[in-house]
């Protein structure tokens, strides 16, 4: 039986999660869902020092926990490493890694920019590989983790010109379900979201200039562009990710293990 959540106690108490790409968008929100549950989380990512800045004492100041920073880029395997014992040591603890850091470019096959390829696989796929290993020592020790690897549609099916991306979020799947083979007697589990197009600032923008271009309004370029594929014709909310994740790292969770969950609005459905 879960240890009965006591008065007083959140979801989390006393957990210690990562966030990886959590300066925006997707991560952002779950990092804010997890320090809502009363977890302790350290915050990863580009942008500016100041925003940032900004962000993690709001984030703190709300859900009354420690709410850190970490710079580590994701394609330095260092740096990574580097960060994860950074929570362990400012924390206490280690119990979720969500790996989440992830980017995307457009181009046919044939002439996809091979430094690009190279970018996409190293942050969306080795990162992941890097902070799982790194992540896991600790975890083991605790008998307790939760590695949710956020991956995508085009982790299961694929679409034209996303070669590396649809690649490396394939790759995410296969890691996810070798790691939740390895760990499963250490009470440790490894699970894959997989969500349709989620309305984050980088498809906003191109909501915009997709209208421009095409002399339509915004509201059909989100139904016939870039939702075509998604059958409600809805984004997938920041807050249903936010609760799959917390479903997924609660004591609820524990036997969901190896899985790519799909929250795509019914795409990988057809
Ligand atoms: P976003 O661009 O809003 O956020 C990406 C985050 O990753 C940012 O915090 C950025 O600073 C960080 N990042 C990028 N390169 C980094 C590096 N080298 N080191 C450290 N951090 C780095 O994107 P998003 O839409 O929120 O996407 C988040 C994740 O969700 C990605 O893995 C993406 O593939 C996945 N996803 C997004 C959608 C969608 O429709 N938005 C759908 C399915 C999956």
């Amino acid at each position: 039986m879960p240890d009965p959540i006591l008065p007083g106690q959140t979801l989390l108490s006393g957990q210690a999660a990562i966030v990886t790409g959590s300066t925006s968008g997707i991560g952002m929100a779950l990092a804010d869902a997890l320090a809502g549950a009363g977890c302790s989380v350290v915050l990863n990512g580009f942008g500016d020092a100041a925003a940032i800045e900004r962000e993690r004492a709001d984030m703190a100041a709300r859900h009354g926990v420690k709410v850190l920073y970490h710079g580590a880029d994701m394609t330095k395997g260092d740096e990574i490493a580097a960060m994860v014992a950074f929570a362990r040591s400012e924390l206490g603890r280690l119990d979720i890694l969500v790996n989440n850091a992830g980017v995307q470019f457009v181009a046919p096959v044939d002439e996809f920019p091979t430094e690009k390829w190279d970018q996409i696989i190293a942050i969306n796929l080795t990162s992941a590989f890097l902070a799982t290993r790194a992540a896991l020592p600790i975890m083991k020790a605790q008998q307790h983790g939760r590695i949710v690897n956020i991956a995508s549609a085009h982790g299961l099916v694929a679409s034209p010109f996303k070669s590396a991306y649809v690649a490396a979020k394939h790759g995410v799947v296969g890691l996810t379900k070798t790691v939740a083979l390895e760990v499963a007697q250490q009470g440790v589990t490894c699970t894959a979201i997989c969500p349709g197009y989620v309305k984050t600032p980088l498809v906003e923008a191109q909501i915009a200039d997709q209208a421009k271009a095409r002399g339509i309004s915004e509201d059909a370029v989100m139904r016939d562009v870039i939702l075509a594929a998604q059958p409600t014709k809805k984004f997938v909310e920041f807050s249903e990710l936010a609760g799959l994740l917390l479903y997924l790292v609660s004591d609820a969770g524990a036997s969901v293990n190896g899985a790519a969950l799909s929250i795509d609005g019914g795409w990988t459905a057809a």
